[in-house]
């Protein structure tokens, strides 16, 4: 796992930049989507509507969760299925667990479940003698690695073909070629063994439809369907924020997050599944249940900072828009979820934020992933909140917080700013060369480690505004004397209106 064992996000980070395979994997596909998204967007049309229409659905679901879940879970009950509520992560596990063993499992299959991966499913299964198969590809693949998914959507983002190649050739016990078709073949076949032999199936869920206590799954491989139609038991974990009023709003729903998420109009596969398997059903489970996860998410609720993070629909664009994300991939967030969402919700999460006090500094607060998110969750400023939190608990960085005050005294006075442009100026001669600061001592190794600091200019602002007026006139002397005049009066105006010099404090 990339810097798995590194403490903070900032040497997570560094590993992660001086991986050349995995900056070049994740650029290369966060570049895909993100185009494809935009394009998508664009063939739509009023996709700004849309995205308002996301959020309106959103902001009423969460305002009104109790009613929704109340709604949802009785409607679940009366299609037949077994609805049960967890408070904590162990809770989930526990329920889960006490389902596997009283139905004697020997394994499971998995679809893609980030609320899985949350609760650290697969090794409490695994303690009790359960094998939990992924069924995903990307998710097969990074189990195969023992790694977590380094993206929402695309799990295995930081790998290419040839390391997959090698992971499953280790697998099929022969080298495979590092063929898509090939790998993905391999794969195939070797699940559909799985699928065969499970005795439970585990989903997560997309969307809950409160209306008819439905849910909705969202996928490209149809392992998902198989998963949740082939093994006599399912199971269904969903964050308890899943939810949303009815299908109608399913419509809403299923335009933004496919465009969002991969740049799709539609997903391949779009499946609803209301209750077990009936009499006159071909297929399905004999047995169905869902377990409804808190798990933090109501930390959030009433929180006038953080109560918006429970609209988010798990798109995974906010990742594929953030320039951070784009050069450390997932795995430096250090925690389930990752990019700006990650770095949001993984200290929300939390009782003690401290542990995660750092995550919020891998933002460059640019507001991409506002622009990118389809239900208009303001993550920036949440960054800002958490920042702020951070400084304010006692956490902040000590050096930091001297370098602000020096600079805000500095800025507070022009006479204090004059003395330190005039002092960077001679001081800055021992680090610049042909006109760029590339030292990477003290301070500027961060920086300078992967771009280069422009030196501060032989004349400032200040100095330039001094010498205007006089250049301006000289300039005025080449014009046409019609034009000449005009300007010269247009001077005179403002000089007479008191404009022609600059203010006090800059
Ligand atoms: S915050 Fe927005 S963009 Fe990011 S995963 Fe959630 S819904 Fe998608």
């Amino acid at each position: 796992m990339t810097g798995a064992r590194a403490a903070t996000v900032k040497e997570r980070a560094e590993l992660a930049l001086n991986n050349e395979f995995l900056r070049k994997a994740v650029r290369f596909t966060t570049e895909r989507l993100r185009s494809g998204k935009k394009k998508a967007a664009e063939e739509h049309g009023n996709w700004e509507d849309w995205r308002e229409r996301g959020r309106q659905i959103r902001l009423h679901t969460i305002a009104h969760l109790d009613y929704y879940l109340n709604l949802f879970a009785d409607n679940a009950r009366a299609n037949g299925v077994h609805v049960h509520f967890a408070e904590t992560a162990a809770e989930a596990v526990k329920l889960t667990l006490a389902i596997a063993e009283r139905k004697s499992a020997r394994s499971v299959v998995k679809s893609k479940s980030m609320v899985t991966e949350e609760l650290h499913l697969n090794q409490a299964l695994e303690s009790i003698g359960v094998e939990a198969i992924e069924t995903d590809l990307g998710e097969y693949i990074i189990q195969l690695a023992g790694e977590t998914p380094s993206h929402i959507i695309i799990p295995a983002i930081h790998k290419n073909r040839y390391q997959v190649a090698e992971l499953l050739s280790k697998e099929a016990g022969e080298t495979l070629p590092p063929e898509t078709s090939v790998l993905a073949g391999f794969v195939r076949k070797k699940l559909r063994e799985k699928f065969l032999e499970a005795d439970i199936g585990m989903t997560g869920c997309n969307f809950a439809i409160a209306e008819t206590g439905s849910m909705v799954l969202f996928e490209n491989e149809g392992n998902a369907r198989m998963v949740s139609t082939v093994p006599k038991t399912q199971i269904t974990l969903m964050g308890m924020e899943r939810i949303i009023p009815s299908w109608a709003d399913l419509e809403v729903m299923a335009t933004l997050l496919p465009r969002s998420a991969t740049g799709q109009k539609l997903t391949v596969y779009m499946s609803g599944i209301t209750g077990p398997k009936r009499s006159a059903d071909a297929d399905g489970p004999e047995e169905m249940h869902i377990i409804i996860i808190d798990n933090g998410r109501s930390l959030q609720l009433g929180d006038p900072e953080f109560q918006e993070l429970l609209n988010c629909i798990r798109c995974g664009a906010c990742l594929n828009a953030c320039p951070v994300y784009r050069h450390i991939g997932g795995h430096s967030y250090g925690g389930t979820y990752s990019g700006p969402i990650g770095a949001v919700l993984t200290p929300a999460l939390k009782k003690n934020v401290a542990e995660w006090d750092d995550i919020a500094n891998a933002s460059s607060l640019c507001g991409a992933c506002y622009e990118a998110c389809p239900v208009k969750i303001p993550l920036h400023d949440m960054l800002v909140y958490l920042r702020r939190r951070k400084v304010e608990s006692g956490h902040g960085d000590k050096l930091e917080a001297a370098g602000m005050k020096g600079y805000a005294a500095v800025m507070k006075s022009s006479g204090r700013l004059k003395a330190a442009l005039k002092l960077g100026k001679v001081g800055q001669k021992l680090v610049v060369r042909g006109g760029e600061i590339r030292s990477k001592l003290g301070p500027l190794k961060g920086w300078n480690s992967y771009r280069v600091a422009p030196s501060l200019p032989s004349q400032t602002f200040r100095e330039r505004w001094d010498t205007l007026d006089q250049e301006i006139r000289e300039g005025l002397k080449e014009l046409d004397p019609a034009v000449r005049s005009r300007m010269e009066d247009m001077i005179k105006r403002r000089a007479e209106k008191g404009g022609s010099g600059h203010g006090g404090n800059g």
